[in-house]
C-alpha cells in the first residue's frame, strides 16, 4: 500500500526533469512532456447487489500520442488517486517508447475494491467507465487494457459496451482480451516472461548461468506467477514470495529455503494472488513480515506488486548478496531507494524496460486484431522475446558507452524519441 506522503507523479516528475536537463531539452518540450496532455475525472453511478446505489470515482489520463495512440491499463484499486494515475500515464510514454512500439502513454483507474464487489458489480462498473469516456478513448485514439486487479473478462465487458455505443465490431479498443475474442495468446504470460527475458539478458552480461542463482519477488498476482515460472524454466530457485493478506489488511512474505513450489503454492492462492496464510504454514513455509521478501540472501530481487515498495525505510535491508533488481511493478523503488541501489552498483532493469513485455504483446494483439489472423503462441512469444532483448542490448549498450545507470539510460533512450516525436511533429 501506498504510504503517506509518497506522491507517485511527484516522483515521475522528478525522474523526467533529470534527464530533460541532461538531455537538454528546451523550456516548452520539458512543460509539455512533464505534464499529460489530457485528463478525464468522472463519476460512476452503480445499482449494487442489494439495491442501493454507490458513486465509484474514474479516471483516465493521456499523457502523450506524439507516437501513435494513448496504450495503457485500467486499475481497480481502493486507493487509486489521480496522482497515481497521471503518474502510470507518463511511464506508460516511456515504456512504448523505450520498446520503440508505435503507441502513446495513457491510464486509467477506478477507486474500488474488487474484493468486496460481484462480478455483476464490477461488469457495471466496466460498463459505465466506457460510456463516460466513450467519445474520448478508440481504437486510433487510446487503447485500455488490463492492470492491478483487472482481467480479460473486464475488458470483453468494455469492448461489448464500446461496440454497443458504437453499433460496430471495434476489437481494436482495448486489449489483453479472451482468447478467442479478439485476444492474442501468449498476454496473460507476456509481462511476467518479458521481466525473465530481460533478467536472462542481464545475467548474461554479467556473466551468471541463471541455474546457478536464486530469487525473492514481491506479489504473487499475474506479474510474478508468470515471472515465477518462466524463472524456474531457466533453471533459476525462487525461495521467497510475497503478497497482500485481504483479511488482515497486510502484506506477508512466504519463504523456503528449498525453494518454494509454484503449483502447490498456486492452489493456495485466491484470483487477486492472495495466498493462504494458514495452508501455505501446513506446506512448511515460514511466514514473516511485509519486508522480508527483500532481505532475503538471493542474486536477484523482483518486485512486482505496487510503486513504493522498495524506499528510504527498508533499502538498507537488502542483502548484500542482491546482485540484479528487475522491476515488475510500475514505480516500485522511490529515487532516493534508486540512489543507495546505483551506489552499491546493483544492476537495475527499470520498470518501464523490464515490465513491457505487457504493452508489447498488447500491441501484438492490436496487430492480429487489424489483419483478423491470430498467430500460434510460440510465434507470439518469440516475437516477444525480440522485441524485449533488442529493447535490452540498447539499453545496456548506452548505459555501457556513457556509464549511466541502467535506469537512467532507458530513460534518456524513451525521452529523447519521444521529444523527437514531437519535434517532428511541430508540437515544439
Ligand atoms: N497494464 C500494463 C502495463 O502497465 C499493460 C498495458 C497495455 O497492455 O496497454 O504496462
Amino acid at each position: 500500500m501506498e504510504k503517506q506522503g509518497f506522491n507517485p507523479f511527484a516522483m515521475a516528475q522528478a525522474q523526467f526533469d533529470n534527464i530533460a536537463d541532461e538531455l537538454g531539452l528546451d523550456a516548452a518540450t520539458k512543460d509539455l512532456l512533464r505534464n499529460p496532455m489530457r485528463e478525464y475525472h468522472f463519476n460512476i453511478p452503480i445499482r449494487m447487489d442489494d439495491g442501493t446505489v454507490k458513486v465509484f470515482r474514474g479516471f483516465r489520463v493521456q499523457h502523450n500520442d506524439a507516437r501513435g495512440p494513448g496504450k495503457g491499463g485500467i486499475r481497480f484499486h481502493p486507493q487509486e488517486t489521480i496522482d497515481t494515475v497521471r503518474a502510470l500515464s507518463m511511464w506508460m510514454t516511456w515504456k512504448c517508447a523505450v520498446v520503440d512500439i508505435p503507441l502513446g502513454g495513457s491510464k486509467g483507474g477506478v477507486v474500488c475494491d474488487p474484493h468486496h464487489l460481484s462480478m455483476r458489480e464490477q461488469e457495471q462498473i466496466c460498463r459505465v467507465w466506457v460510456r463516460q469516456l466513450a467519445k474520448n478513448v478508440g481504437p486510433i485514439s487510446d487503447v485500455p487494457a488490463p492492470d492491478v486487479m483487472t482481467s480479460a473478462q473486464h475488458m470483453l465487458w468494455m469492448l461489448d459496451e464500446f461496440e454497443a455505443i458504437h453499433g460496430s465490431k471495434l476489437p481494436g479498443f482495448i486489449t489483453g482480451k479472451p482468447v478467442g475474442m479478439g485476444g492474442s495468446l501468449g498476454r496473460t504470460e507476456a509481462t511476467g516472461y518479458g521481466v525473465i527475458f530481460t533478467v536472462r539478458e542481464a545475467l548474461k552480461s554479467l556473466g551468471i548461468r541463471p541455474e546457478d542463482t536464486t530469487a525473492s519477488v514481491q506479489g504473487f498476482g499475474n506479474v510474478a506467477q508468470y515471472a515465477i515460472r518462466l524463472y524456474e524454466q531457466l533453471g533459476g530457485k525462487v525461495k521467497c514470495v510475497s503478497c497482500w493478506d485481504q483479511e488482515d489488511q497486510a502484506s506477508y512474505s512466504f519463504k523456503k529455503d528449498d525453494g518454494i513450489e509454484f503449483d502447490k503454492l498456486l492452489e493456495i492462492t485466491d484470483r487477486f494472488g492472495g495466498i493462504d496464510k494458514g495452508k501455505a504454514k501446513e506446506l512448511g513455509y515460514e511466514i514473516l513480515g511485509a519486508d522480508a521478501w527483500l532481505e532475503q540472501d538471493v542474486d536477484i530481487l523482483i518486485p512486482a506488486a505496487l510503486e513504493n515498495q522498495i524506499n528510504a525505510g527498508n533499502v538498507d535491508k537488502i542483502h548484500r548478496n542482491v546482485k540484479i533488481v528487475a522491476e515488475g511493478a510500475n514505480g516500485p523503488t522511490t529515487p532516493d531507494a534508486d540512489k543507495v541501489l546505483e551506489e552499491r552498483k546493483i544492476f537495475v532493469i527499470p520498470d518501464f524496460l523490464a515490465n513491457a513485455g505487457g504493452v508489447t504483446c498488447s500491441y501484438f494483439e492490436q496487430v492480429q486484431c487489424n489483419m483478423n489472423y491470430f498467430w500460434e503462441k510460440d510465434e507470439v512469444l518469440g516475437k516477444l522475446d525480440l522485441k524485449m532483448t533488442s529493447a535490452f542490448n540498447s539499453v545496456m549498450e548506452l548505459s555501457l558507452k556513457r556509464k549511466l545507470f541502467m535506469r537512467d539510460a532507458a530513460y534518456h533512450i524513451a525521452i529523447g524519441r519521444v521529444a523527437q516525436a514531437c519535434h517532428d511533429r511541430g508540437w515544439v
